[in-house]
């Protein structure tokens, strides 16, 4: 984890803020091969990245198989500002 952090700060690695901007270019297919990299070491290494990520994309296959194409925008809004919440404990909250 130490590790992990010490990449971050090196511009090695993005921070969890900009991969919670990621996973939505990601699933858009927005993300150029070097961000994609970046985006999945992180979410290897970053144990609440991984586990939103996760979290995120079974929200979407749910409301696909609902037969909602696009998640309600509700939904989204509130796993984020939850998870931010919590991101916001070992980073700089700006908001
Ligand atoms: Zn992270």
């Amino acid at each position: 984890m130490i590790l992990h952090k010490v990449k971050i700060m090196l511009g090695l690695e993005p921070s969890c803020e900009e991969v919670n901007g990621f996973i939505v270019q990601y699933l858009d297919g927005d993300l150029d091969e070097k961000t994609r990299k970046k985006f999945w070491a992180h979410i290897g290494d970053c144990s609440t990245c991984g586990r939103f990520f996760e979290q995120y994309t079974a929200t979407i296959d749910l409301t696909r198989e609902a037969g909602d194409i696009t998640p309600p925008q509700e939904l989204v809004e509130k796993t984020l500002a939850f998870l931010r919440t919590r991101w916001a404990d070992g980073a700089s909250a700006s908001d």
